[in-house]
């Protein structure tokens, strides 16, 4: 019916109660003024705070509990209780609640204040992602007043050290308190995404791109720089480099970059549409590909990607380089390994002087990458898609939904790797342009919060309403 009134693509989505947007507006405003950061702040502070709201809400002390490696690395486990003798395995909800560091000096605004200003809620997390913390800590809430019964269990995890810090609370939970977590699929809001400019989709994330950071190295005995020789360890790593840079990976498709790029070429219009189409066809056509790869997005899901981000070398301006190094930060297409990937690139370099090698997450330095492909999408499970398409068309009507591959990375790598499906859906709605998570004056539209609260509060009951 309101729909009906619109004339435009905008319509009135569904809207909340004034006890739950005030809650939502609450919670949100406590977390963002809590300071998560890996530097000085804690994550569980924060998980604390969460936890007392859903006790406050009537939740049972047995069912809400915050646990972490080290007092400041915290993680909140709240599991909502679904109908009793379920034999459904429950879903399970990761929530970040840590935050990318942020200087006051760089921003208009103090990060860590709630700040509304112009129709924006502005603070360090209100994208990334605090804004879904609070929704889903809202909508729980509301559930449990009304007395909704879901058909399994919900279980809502928000975690340390999604963003930096060595204490990730989703990889933590996993290796050390499964049965709180175990679940037959998960749901993260931080990844997936409403975008309601041109062209508009509502995406979710269905695969994910597998990490890897390598060092090539270069050493040489050094000497005078008054007697050069052609044996530079510079030279080495620069030619490295300068290979790499000529070098594209082979253009490759999945079951969801598949659909991905199908569903885009609806949308689209003229060449780029065709082209959408062309890359699709066997085998694909190269000119196409070609002109897709010119646009960064695109290029991102159609292979893997290396690319240089750290280079130094050399102790002194008058005398040749002992030493040479270069990291170089590989997003790698599901399918392959980081040592498929580290092996080619001893390949390309071509070079004996030159060592390659992985470097993990804590920066340990080893000849051999994991042998751990990334995982191969999951199937795109019938009850999270229809109820996701059916509810999104309420508050979204038009919009194409579709599924995404990643191309960064998010705490979903750890519970897909896990055996736990996990489909990245998020209900705020944030203009391509306005992507500010990790940057400054970090923002997000007041209404399109409250209409992410109510989408994930409809969701969730979509999702695990029984059959009649
Ligand atoms: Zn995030």
């Amino acid at each position: 019916m309101v729909c009906a009134l619109c004339a435009q693509a905008v319509c009135a989505a569904p809207e909340s109660d004034a006890v739950t947007r005030k809650n939502a507006h609450d919670i949100f405003k406590q977390l963002i003024e809590i300071n998560t950061t890996d530097s000085v702040g804690s994550t569980t502070v924060a998980a604390q705070a969460m936890a007392q709201r859903l006790l406050d809400a009537g939740f049972p002390k047995a069912d809400v509990v915050v646990l972490g490696p080290n007092d400041r690395k915290g993680n909140m486990v709240a599991r909502y209780r679904g109908k009793a003798g379920s034999k459904l395995k429950p879903v399970l909800i990761i929530a970040h609640l840590d935050v990318v560091e942020a200087k006051r000096e760089d921003w208009s605004t103090d990060p860590f204040q709630f700040v509304e200003k112009d129709g924006y809620f502005y603070g360090r997390g209100t994208q990334d992602m605090k804004d879904s913390d609070a929704i889903a800590v809202t909508d729980f809430i509301r559930m449990k007043k009304e007395g909704f019964v879901p058909n399994r269990d919900i279980i809502l995890a928000l975690t340390a050290d999604e963003e930096n810090g060595k204490s990730n609370g989703v990889d933590w939970l996993l290796k050390n308190h499964r049965e709180l977590i175990d679940a037959e699929f998960a749901l993260n809001p931080d990844s997936g995404g409403v975008r309601p400019d041109k062209p508009q989709i509502v995406g979710f994330e269905a695969t994910e791109k597998l990490y890897g950071d390598f060092q090539v190295l270069a050493t040489n005995p050094g000497g005078h720089s008054s007697l050069p020789i052609p044996d530079n360890a510079i030279y080495h790593v620069a030619n490295a480099l300068a290979a790499l840079q000529k070098w594209t990976f082979p253009f490759e498709l999945n079951a969801v970059t598949r659909e991905y790029f199908a569903q885009m070429a609806k949308i689209e219009t003229g060449q780029r549409a065709a082209d959408l189409r062309a890359i699709l066809a066997t085998p694909p056509d190269e000119k196409a590909v070609e002109r897709l790869s010119q646009d960064t997005h695109m290029n991102a899901v159609m292979r893997t990607t290396c690319v240089a981000t750290m280079l130094s070398g050399g102790h002194a301006p008058n005398a040749l380089p002992g030493r040479a190094e270069a990291n170089v930060n590989c997003r790698i297409f599901p399918g392959h390994s980081q040592e498929e990937i580290r092996l080619q690139l001893v390949k390309l370099f071509n070079d004996p002087q030159l060592t390659v090698r992985y470097r993990s997450d804590t920066g340990e330095l080893t000849d051999h990458g994991s042998d751990r492909k990334a995982m191969a999408p999951p199937p795109l499970r019938d009850d999270v898609m229809n109820s996701l398409r059916s509810v999104a068309a309420k508050f979204w009507p038009g919009f194409t939904v579709l599924p995404i591959m990643e191309a960064g990375a998010s705490d979903s790598i750890h519970t897909m790797n896990a055996g736990i499906p996990s489909y990245g859906i998020s209900g705020v709605a944030i203009e391509r342009a306005d992507d500010r998570a990790h940057g400054r004056d970090e923002r997000v539209k007041i209404d399109a919060y409250y209409t992410g609260v109510e989408f994930y509060y409809q969701f969730l009951k979509a999702l695990t309403t029984p059959a009649p």
